[in-house]
């Protein structure tokens, strides 16, 4: 193949998602394996998006480019402009659109390390220098960030609350950030879990959106919402700064059924409160397993726990999934002694507490 790459593409490796269950179950010759390793919501999406996607007819015509019905609810929702709204098949096209319109050679973006992976990615694309910060006690240090900021810095990341290790930064950290930045640098608040937050001091961006014009803040409807498989996500910024964006969208990015299933998905609050209560519920539940067995858990306001073992996060991760329990190893999220868990529904989190103390009795006989 003699096709001349951007240099750049050389590098580049494709993202490794959480093992599909089927190959797990083909694999290791199970008949039961629960996945909880990709932080989706383990209930599902409201019965009114079942209801919905079973009544759709045929998708011959495009979509509404624009989603305009749903950018006029959810406008309404957030109390913004209808402009200030920009569409991505999930929030990850949505960093996509971003990196392209601002970053290419002799720029530089900012951003913790480890935090979510398509931030650096997305930028190694486009040429750009990664600067990487490291967390500071799992945090994002935004003092050492705002410290890194130079005159060829583009944007800067804040995962909040961050993956893979699930704590946030709290509202006085991120006003004083944000009075640091220069206001010729984009700040990117990746709020992919904020449905999840029980801290009362999590930051309000919104309504920081009226004094700054260059903060972006990026929502989802994979994660709670539960509509991962239909690909559909958001950013709220400054209405000057998304409209310099907008013409960088594919024309029908978001396809018809995503968008009419996050429109009715938005209207049944009822079951995000209540998806919001049992994850609080099985979190706590998780957390006092894990402390129980001599483990670390990081402090979690999403539906996943960072789970210090103590020891390498393959080994833990292959003892689990050979039990039919998927979940992440650590070790290629930057944090080697840890496995992430997404938190399941009662009966998955049980089966995975079965197989953990399982593995862990196993390493006491040795
Ligand atoms: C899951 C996730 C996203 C992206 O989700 P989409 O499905 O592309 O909307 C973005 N940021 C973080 C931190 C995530 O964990």
């Amino acid at each position: 193949m003699n096709i001349k790459f951007k240099p750049v593409v050389h590098g580049l490796k494709p993202y490794e998602p959480g093992k599909p269950i089927e190959e797990v179950k083909a694999d290791f010759g199970l008949e039961e394996v629960i996945k909880l390793a990709s932080n989706e919501n383990p209930y599902g999406s409201s019965l009114k998006v079942t209801k919905l996607l079973n009544q759709t007819g045929t998708q011959q015509l495009y979509p509404d480019g624009h989603a305009s019905a749903l950018r006029k609810e959810l406008a309404r929702r957030l109390q913004v402009k209808e402009e200030q709204l920009l569409f991505g098949a999930g929030s990850d096209e949505v960093i996509l659109l971003v990196c392209r319109a601002l970053l290419s050679e002799n720029t530089n973006t900012v951003m913790a390390t480890p935090t979510f992976s398509q931030y650096k990615h997305n930028a190694v694309i486009e040429g750009a220098e990664i600067i990487e910060v490291p967390l500071r006690d799992g945090l994002h240090d935004l003092k050492a960030m705002a410290d890194h900021i130079n005159e060829n810095t583009q944007i800067v990341w804040v995962c909040n609350p961050n993956n893979p290790s699930g704590t946030y930064n709290n509202a006085d950290d991120f006003v004083r950030f944000m009075e640091r930045v220069p206001s010729d640098v984009l700040v990117v608040s990746d709020e992919a879990y904020m449905e999840y937050v029980e801290a009362s001091d999590y930051p309000d961006t919104l309504s920081m959106l009226k004094t700054y014009d260059n903060l972006l803040i990026l929502r989802t409807f994979s994660k709670m919402y539960g509509l991962a498989g239909l690909r559909i996500g958001y950013g709220v910024g400054a209405e000057s700064f998304i409209s310099k964006v907008e013409p960088l969208r594919p024309p029908f990015n978001t396809t018809k059924l995503a968008q009419e299933a996050a429109l009715t998905a938005l209207d049944d609050q009822t079951f995000i409160n209540d998806c919001y209560e049992k994850n609080l519920t099985e979190k706590n539940k998780l957390e006092v397993f894990f402390h129980e067995n001599g483990c670390i858990c990081y402090p979690s306001e999403t539906n996943f726990i960072l789970v210090d073992v103590g020891t390498s996060g393959d080994d833990v991760f292959n003892a689990l999934i050979r039990q039919g329990v998927i979940v992440r190893s650590g070790e290629a999220l930057g944090f080697p002694h840890c496995i992430r868990i997404s938190v399941g529904t009662e009966s998955e989190n049980a089966e995975l507490m079965r197989a953990f103390t399982r593995w862990s009795k196993d390493q006491v006989k040795v």
